[in-house]
């Protein structure tokens, strides 16, 4: 398996450790580097990483980010809106004014580095789906090294 040589620098500096791939995620980094950016538009990713060259097409978070936000900006939102109730009685005009943003804020400013760090812990992780007729871990090092294999076939 040879390397392009304008990635061989870049890859020298392989994210191997789980802080060092929480730590790209939540920074919304390439996953394998570190250094390119993850994504291209709000919640878009890149194709592929524009430092080190990761095919980033096997990224596949699905519905997880928004889950764990919803949990967590449940718990924070509903238990602030229960405590105001309770301690001041404010009149509903109140609970809409506080809440509405603090929702806004708590989602959408959370939401790119949940699915970052779910997409660096897949693939520090190595979490694919398995390919049927296969062992579980064969078929997962059959994904990754074909995913390897594809960025190198390509200009
Ligand atoms: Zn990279």
């Amino acid at each position: 398996m040879s390397l392009d040589p304008k990635f061989a620098e870049v890859r020298q500096h392989t994210i191997t450790t789980l802080s060092g791939a929480n730590g790209a995620g939540l920074s919304c980094a390439c996953p394998r580097c570190g250094q390119g950016r993850l994504f291209a538009g709000f919640l878009t990713l890149q194709p592929r990483c524009e430092r080190c060259g990761l095919d980033i097409s096997f990224a596949d978070s699905g519905d997880g980010p928004a889950v764990f936000i919803m949990f967590l900006a449940g718990a924070i939102v509903v238990g602030a809106a229960l405590v105001t109730e309770i301690l001041f009685q404010p009149p509903y005009w109140v609970h809409a004014a506080l809440w509405l943003p603090l929702i806004a804020l708590v989602t959408l400013g959370r939401l790119r580095p949940m699915k970052g760090l779910m997409i660096a812990l897949q693939y520090h992780h190595k979490a694919a789906e398995s390919r049927f007729g296969q062992g579980l871990e064969q078929g997962l090092e059959q994904g990754f090294d074909q995913g390897l294999d594809q960025e190198q076939e390509e200009p």
